[in-house]
């Protein structure tokens, strides 16, 4: 009998024994998961802090590099003879920054954004035409000449001052904007596609090269369509801290 209540409280000893032995795994698991949600967090945490850090510092690049050509009403274009790349939509745009450009399309397409071209490199003519095009339409509207070329100044630049002809600026809007039959509006910054390009495009290389509320450095309006190759390291410090491509190379050469 005593030998029986003895292997009944040895089973019982070893099934309690069992028991918490178990509910230590399962705590030492939960901690574990526990840890892990941490780690990630933390990794997170310190891959923005560190993102965010490299965007307050001023890249180490130069002026001279050709992706940061400044080109605006007091600096023209040069006459420079870069190798154009042909898009499927026929536009032209500079060999370097095709691949750039790919990757942000397929990017955008990831969130349901097809990015379609409007106008991409332009030759010192075609922004002739542009600029005669624009001044006639503000002239059937009433305006005398000169208004009228002033008008048509806010948004085309001045033939030989316009960044196009660098092929390193590109115009492009949401195809599902572009469909209902909106165009180069400044309306499409507030659009799904226009918010899309803004906070995206620095990851691809490209600017907003008129930023709202920059047109007294630029010499151009509001632009949310008009974007522009400087490389990855610039475009994000430059999109970061809100800046015009003027403002970043006055910080460049001051440095
Ligand atoms: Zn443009």
């Amino acid at each position: 009998m005593a030998k029986r209540i003895m292997v009944f409280f040895l089973s019982v000893l070893i099934i309690f024994a069992g028991m918490a032995f178990f509910a230590d795994e399962a705590r030492i698991t939960h901690t574990h998961q526990g840890n892990r949600q941490t780690n990630a967090e933390n990794n997170e945490e310190s891959a923005a802090k560190k993102k965010q850090a490299t965007n307050k510092k001023l890249p180490s690049v130069s002026v001279k590099d050709w992706e940061l050509m400044l080109v605006n009403k007091d600096n023209p274009a040069p006459d420079s003879s870069m190798e154009l790349v042909e898009l499927e939509s026929g536009y032209k745009i500079d060999k370097r920054i095709k691949t750039a450009y790919d990757n942000l399309l397929q990017a955008a397409l990831k969130s349901d954004i097809r990015l379609i071209v409007l106008s991409g490199y332009r030759s010192l003519q075609e922004q002739e035409a542009i600029l005669a095009t624009d001044t006639e339409d503000y002239m059937a509207q009433g305006y005398s000449e000169s208004e009228a070329k002033k008008k048509a100044l806010d948004y085309v630049a001045t033939p030989g001052c316009s960044e196009h002809q660098t092929g390193l600026a590109l115009d492009v809007l949401d195809d599902s904007w572009y469909q209902s039959g909106r165009g180069l509006e400044t309306d499409f910054g507030k659009s799904k596609g226009g918010k899309w390009l803004a906070a995206n495009c620095a990851d691809y290389g490209f600017i907003i090269r008129y930023p709202e509320g920059k047109e007294a450095q630029t010499g151009i309006k509001y632009e949310p369509w008009h974007i522009r190759y400087v490389g990855v390291e610039s475009a994000r410090y430059i999109m970061a801290n809100n800046l015009s491509l003027e403002e970043y190379i006055d910080q460049l050469k001051s440095r």
